[in-house]
């Protein structure tokens, strides 16, 4: 009984996420098609994740190696392409990459060489993002990682360069204290940027359940949604 209840619940969270996605793709005169919803699931049992599989989604996302790495594993019977998009600290990197298809969160060259020595070893080429800090150092409250804009045209030619990584593009937080339309605008500045040296890196993670309609506006390919889909989150995280 509870679990039909959980599974309606989600579903009507999807529904509700999937018609603001289609809303906000019509204002921008985008392809809905060309915005992936990726689902994070932090803090959620896996049981949830089966019932979005169930539903229907196809990618979901994780912040934290130590809940994703065993959820993975209990999921690897699903069809899912699962994301990183938290902090990553180089030791978690072999773990990492053994079930995430794309990491949102490269913000520093250590990284790239440990993802890169990292999927050497587990033998498959891996899809990154470089993550940028859109707001300051000091005012971002509560975002944690990212790039400093000024690193961020060095980091892409470093993961470019990496032979075991695909630069898939850029990510972001919109940083609480800024309207998130300005900067996202900031962000697909940056992007554009980049894709004109490496014009294979066309992916725009950005957008939360607070601000996707503004990521969208803003050219995201990749929104990241939990709590509009799953609910209040149980815990922190
Ligand atoms: C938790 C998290 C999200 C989802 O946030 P919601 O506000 O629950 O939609 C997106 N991106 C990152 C990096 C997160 O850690």
């Amino acid at each position: 009984m509870e679990r039909v209840d959980r599974r309606a619940e989600i579903e009507l969270g999807l529904r509700a996420v999937t018609a603001r996605v289609a809303r906000a793709c019509a204002a921008a005169d985008r392809d809905p098609a060309g915005v992936t919803l990726v689902v994070v699931t932090k803090n959620r049992p896996p049981s949830d994740v089966r019932l979005l599989a169930g539903l229907g989604v196809s990618d979901v996302g994780e912040n934290r190696d130590q809940e994703a790495a065993p959820k993975a594993a209990a999921c690897a019977d699903l069809p899912l392409r699962w994301h990183f998009v938290g902090q990553l600290q180089s030791n978690k990197v072999r773990s990492v990459v053994r079930y995430a298809a794309l990491v949102h969160s490269v913000d520093r060259p250590r990284l790239v060489r440990a993802l890169d020595d990292a999927a050497q070893r587990a033998g498959r080429l891996l899809d990154a993002l470089v993550q940028v800090r859109l707001g300051s150092p000091q005012g971002q409250l509560g975002v944690r990682g990212g790039a400093d804009p000024r690193d961020v045209p060095a980091l892409a030619d470093a993961v470019a360069a990496a032979p075991w990584l695909r630069l898939a593009g850029l990510m972001a937080v919109a940083p609480p204290e800024e309207d998130p339309r300005t900067a996202f605008t900031r962000l697909a500045g940056l992007a554009a940027a980049v894709r004109a040296g490496h014009p294979e890196a066309t992916a725009l993670s950005a957008g939360m359940s607070g601000d996707l309609e503004a990521a969208v506006a803003c050219g995201a390919t990749h929104v990241r949604v939990g709590t509009a889909i799953l609910g209040p989150r149980p815990s922190p995280g």
